[in-house]
């Protein structure tokens, strides 16, 4: 370290010692100004230049050592110098002190803060670099964040000395006349108005200041359009799936004139190539694999016959029976606005609608993307020349693939592995990372891929997709594994290796609405873009993508969208359950162990083997297990994970547990219908309970009795 910055800190050293040593906190303090104030009215009066210079150097120095006390001094500054006179004082000793503070942070700090760590604050450099005035002006003017912290940790950013210089004294000044009008009223021991004034002005200052702030941030960012005068809808929603038929639902049952656009069809991803199709195949796959087994139920002689294209006729009848639920018709009833056509965003309050019949705009108060994502397909090398099914192609299939090659072992990857093994393919699932069902803990992915192997499917984990070929007219795969090149033949390739948002197309690159870096359209905790009367739900914003989660964003989004001037709601991820359907079902709801350990998380785990239960046992269904995390010590679910079958249905009551803040002791206390699978969630509480049990007391109670038996 260089002599010059040894010697800074040894003066600040000595300095704030001398603070502490020698108690000199007690001169800025009021009860020592309410003491000695007639004292000090007298030297002002004498001598008021010489006194506010004083003062002045006290405050400045006070403040660029970043002692504790500003606020005491601003109050004894109105009441010593007057409202005119202590804001002159305050708010130039205050913003050079905070420069003061602001250079030293950065003379002694800041080069060392940016080589370690340079590359987590790049992008509040480069934030501070392109906006960083104004968020000082922001912090500034909000009197709750601390003055000393701003200072210090401005110092170590970017920004220009004489921009922190101006933008602080601006920032600071509305707060300093209130602080120090309150301080004229210091000393009034009777009740006036002009001190109920100062007290309920210190309250609704920072409101005030926020609102402000708010207001001329969204004036920047609509800046450069035109707001037209009147609207045509309170609401456009783009995309008409789960997340866009919720908001555009709730804006019409709160009576808000909605209009929602779809360019496909209505249900979106849900209804047509997701949720409800899946399921549909997953059931006729689990009848089969049922079937195969029914000596084991007792039944001889089972014919086992289908057609593969019945099945998917059948996954086709199911999407229909579901349809009028998502229908045009339906939301029209329900008083919504329905248009086919594509939707394009062309201002932060118009839509431009491109439908059969032509063009029309339509002029809107709020603007809900909700246009979805889809699959996404890796730039492997040949994956265009053998070609390949997404879960958008998959479901034209009428022919069973004889070798079917799934790439992915995420949820969507093993529910259809799952689903074309047991409908006769020969399956190989491909993952590059170490396991199946990475988000899930390690035995539970072992589960799943146990049952996988022993249904015959190939699972090949730690392969990564290198290229594919065509050889001898054998479509091909080359991975590699553990360093090696490992070949895998196959007829049909199914890509599920993730999803990825719709963000282009339709305006966001226009009005410079950011995505973030999983790609999903940026927004903040109340489901708002960049421009707050625009706001994004479902899978396009994430950050999860089901459809019970677009329908819970989607709810932020339509009351945000509808009545944010007045009232906003922050969107609550705190307990999101989820559900993979293969066999082993699979759900979820809060931490699991290995989530607990990466976050530092303190647990205990607690789990129940589902082969113990009789309802299970009587199914033929026993195996999985339920596993919750608590807090030690304690009854409090931390998370669940539940794999067996119904898991998905099981996991609801941990679920509401945690929602409403219950324990692992309430769910013991519940009747559990005898004989079900919900009373493993009951048994996993008695698991809990018994290794929580009071043992010092038990033992007193064994001699109580033995003393009773006599
Ligand atoms: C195979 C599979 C199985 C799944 N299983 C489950 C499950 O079991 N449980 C679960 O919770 N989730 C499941 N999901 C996920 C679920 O389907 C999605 O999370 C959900 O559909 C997201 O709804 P959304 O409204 O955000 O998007 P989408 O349903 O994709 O809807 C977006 C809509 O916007 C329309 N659109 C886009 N751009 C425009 C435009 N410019 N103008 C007009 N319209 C536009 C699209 O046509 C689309 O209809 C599954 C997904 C897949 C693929």
């Amino acid at each position: 370290m260089s002599k010059s910055k040894l010697l800074v800190i040894a003066i600040i050293a000595a300095a704030i010692t001398a603070f502490f040593v020698f108690d000199l906190k007690q001169y800025i303090s009021l009860d020592y100004f309410q003491a000695q104030r007639e004292a000090i009215n007298a030297t002002v009066a004498t001598d008021p230049l010489r006194a506010g210079l004083l003062f002045f150097a006290i405050y400045t120095v006070a403040t660029g050592l970043s002692l504790p006390g500003a606020a005491v001094l601003t109050l004894i500054a109105g009441a010593v110098f007057g409202l005119l006179w202590g804001t002159v004082i305050v708010s130039f000793a205050s913003t050079i002190g905070a420069t003061l503070a602001f250079l030293t942070s950065r003379f002694l700090l800041r080069d060392w803060v940016q080589q370690r760590f340079g590359d987590k604050l790049r992008p509040i450099n480069e934030g501070v670099a392109r906006e960083g005035a104004f968020y000082l002006f922001a912090l500034r003017l909000v009197p709750v964040f601390p003055f000393v912290a701003i200072n210090l940790l401005m110092g170590l950013t970017p920004i220009r000395t004489r921009t922190y210089f101006w933008v602080s004294q601006l920032g600071m000044f509305a707060g300093t006349i209130v602080y120090v009008y309150a301080g004229t009223q210091l000393g009034q021991f009777r009740v006036s108005p002009g001190l109920i004034g100062a007290f309920v002005l210190l309250g609704i200052f920072p409101l005030i200041a926020k609102k402000t702030l708010d207001t001329i941030k969204a004036r920047k960012v609509y800046a450069a359009w035109k707001r037209p005068a009147t609207f045509d809808r309170n609401l456009v929603v783009i995309g008409g799936g789960s997340a866009g038929l919720v908001s555009a639902y709730i804006a019409a049952a709160v009576k808000a004139k909605v209009a929602l656009v779809e360019k496909h069809k209505m249900g979106g991803d849900c209804l047509n190539t997701g949720c409800v199709p899946s399921k549909a195949l997953i059931k006729s796959a689990k009848l089969v694999a049922t079937m195969k087994h029914a000596t084991d139920y007792g039944l001889k002689n089972a014919q086992l016959d289908f057609d593969f294209a019945e099945v998917m006729e059948r996954v086709q009848r199911v999407v229909g029976e579901i349809e009028p639920h998502d229908s045009i018709e339906r939301y029209t009833k329900l008083g919504v606005e329905c248009l086919t056509g594509e939707a394009k965003i062309t201002t932060p309050w118009s839509v431009e609608i491109t439908t059969a019949g032509g063009k029309q705009t339509l002029t809107t108060r709020g603007i809900i993307i909700a246009a979805g994502a889809r699959p996404f397909v890796p730039p492997i090398p040949g994956i265009e020349e053998t070609g390949f099914l997404t879960s958008d192609t998959l479901w034209d299939l009428r022919q069973l693939p004889k070798r079917l090659l799934v790439l992915g072992g995420g949820p969507i990857g093993c529910e259809l592995t799952q689903c074309f093994a047991r409908l006769g393919s020969q399956v190989t699932q491909v993952e590059m990372l170490p396991r199946l069902m990475i988000r899930e803990d390690p035995e539970i992915s072992d589960l799943v891929m146990q049952k996988f192997r022993a249904e015959g499917v190939n699972v090949l984990v730690n392969h990564k997709a290198q290229r594919f070929a065509i050889e001898n007219g054998e479509k091909v795969l080359y991975c590699e594994h553990g360093g090696e090149a490992v070949r895998v033949e196959f007829d049909t390739l199914l890509c599920a290796v993730g999803r990825v948002a719709n963000t282009t197309g339709y305006g966001l690159e226009e009005l410079g609405i950011p995505v973030t870096k999983a790609r999903t359209v940026e927004v903040n905790e109340f489901m708002q873009t960049k421009y707050p009367n625009i706001l994004a739900c479902g899978d396009v914003a994430g950050p999860y993508q089901f459809t019970h989660t677009a329908a819970h964003t989607a709810w932020y989004a339509a009351v945000n969208g509808l009545f944010s001037g007045y009232k906003k709601f922050r969107a609550d991820f705190s307990v999101i359950p989820w559900a993979t359907f293969t066999d082993p079902e699979v759900a979820r709801v809060g931490l699991n162990e290995t989530e607990a350990k990466e976050k530092n998380i303190p647990y205990e785990v607690t789990t129940y083997g589902i082969d113990d239960l009789d309802r299970a046992i009587a199914d033929g269904n026993a195996h999985g297990l339920v596993k919750v995390l608590t807090v030690p010590g304690k009854d409090k679910i931390l998370g669940a994970t539940i794999a067996g079958e119904h898991a998905g249905d099981l996991i609801t009551e941990f679920v509401s547990a945690m929602k409403h803040g219950i324990g692992l002791n309430k769910i013991l206390g519940t009747i559990h219908i005898y004989p079900t699978m919900a009373e493993a969630n009951k048994y996993v509480a008695g698991n809990w309970k018994r290794n929580h049990a009071p043992k010092g007391l038990l033992e007193w109670v064994e001699k109580f009795h033995a003393w009773r038996r006599g």
